[in-house]
């Protein structure tokens, strides 16, 4: 009787041990389903540091018709090692706007056009408040003002982007470390709000840079927060007054990297204008900023290869202008390559680099928006 029963419980144990295997043959036989609605990723070690650049409105056509115009490729296509697409959509419209689109990349979840990581009352979490929950760095990069879209919507909650007083306002009351970004005319008349949150106010690049220099030198960071503002951020070399999205972007990076040497850090850095040009049909304009943007990710991508824990992620929020490139040459290029003044809901390149795990993510593997929220809070966990 014994010796039956023990029986019993070694096939009860293989028909476990089979369901298991079945169980994992579906979970694991095709990441190209699996990866595209995963919610339970864990954690992923081995990145310290994790930074998502977005090129605000940049579709593969602009990237296209930016390469045609230089005849040399761009750094950001020339050495991903994965290139990838993601979808857009928000919750209620097709097309989506910027707020709903940098939501899902901040907080892997869909709300509506114009609201900022809201959705029906519930809050969700940014990736700065999740970012900071693991006691990390936080940084936010924009070349427009940082109370627009794309920044508010990895920083605030709110029901409308439109609301600028009040995201301004959450920004300076949040734990992020720095804003960097356009705007100073607007800030400049609300220096008494960051001194009452304890934010150093920067206008001025060279000082900017003396302090986080100085900073390595002192064995404190001088100050714990801070807003840096200018009239407008420059596409290729920096002046005090207009220094370059590449420039910030690495001075950022050396404040974040002494202060979070132990924890690490997440950064966004937006080139913004690249919509902005795309809305008004300015091809060449829009060129300018897509280039001045891709010498920001070449600078991000070359320190982050040499720091080794460091992965970043280059996408766009949606496209825009609804370019259509047919292998025009240079001097065929014309603003009347776009079909339309708005936004499009045509999927939008992703491109990874130092990614470790090349399963997670493949070449021509299309992933939705909220995905890379989810791949960057695994990374951040
Ligand atoms: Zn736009």
């Amino acid at each position: 009787m014994k010796k039956t029963l023990n029986l019993f419980a070694v096939k009860v144990r293989a028909y476990l041990f089979y369901i298991f295997i079945f169980i994992a043959c579906l979970t694991f036989s095709n990441p190209l389903e699996t990866f595209s609605s995963f919610s339970n990723l864990g954690s992923i070690s081995g990145y310290k540091n994790v930074i998502l650049m977005i090129g605000d409105g940049m579709g593969y056509n602009h990237i296209q018709v930016s390469e045609a115009y230089n005849e040399s490729p761009l750094f950001m296509t020339e050495e991903a090692e994965v290139f990838a697409w993601a979808k857009t959509r928000s919750f209620d419209k097709d097309i989506t706007d910027s707020a709903a689109s940098a939501t899902a990349l901040s907080t892997g979840e869909k709300v509506k056009n114009k609201h900022l990581a809201i959705h029906e009352g519930e809050h969700f979490v940014t990736m700065s408040e999740f970012a900071k929950a693991y006691e990390k760095g936080v940084g936010i990069i924009a070349t427009e003002t940082l109370t627009g879209a794309t920044p508010a919507g990895f920083t605030v909650h709110n029901v409308s982007r439109d609301n600028t007083d009040e995201i301004a306002m959450e920004q300076f009351e949040n734990e992020v470390d720095f804003y960097i970004g356009a705007g100073k005319d607007y800030y400049d008349g609300k220096k008494k709000e960051m001194a009452m949150n304890n934010l150093s106010y920067y206008t001025d690049f060279n000082k900017l840079k003396a302090d986080i220099d100085l900073s390595f030198y002192s064995e404190k960071t001088i100050f714990t927060r801070l807003f840096a503002s200018f009239s407008s951020i420059s596409t290729t070399t920096s002046s005090s007054s207009k220094p370059s999205l590449e420039d910030l972007s690495i001075e950022a990076i050396n404040y974040l990297n002494r202060k979070y040497n132990d924890k690490g850090f997440f950064m966004m850095i937006e080139g913004s204008h690249i919509d902005k040009r795309a809305h008004d049909n300015d091809i060449f304009g829009m060129i300018d900023q897509l280039n001045g943007f891709d010498n920001a990710v070449s600078a991000v991508v070359d320190w982050a290869r040499s720091n080794g824990e460091t992965f970043v992620l280059v996408t766009a929020d949606h496209e825009t202008g609804g370019l259509m490139y047919h292998g025009e040459s240079k001097e065929q290029l014309s603003n009347s390559m776009f079909t339309t003044s708005d936004h499009t809901g045509v999927n939008v390149p992703v491109f990874a680099y130092n990614l470790k795990e090349l399963n997670l993510l493949g070449d021509d593997m299309i992933i939705d928006n909220t995905d890379i929220a989810k791949l960057f809070h695994a990374m951040i966990r």
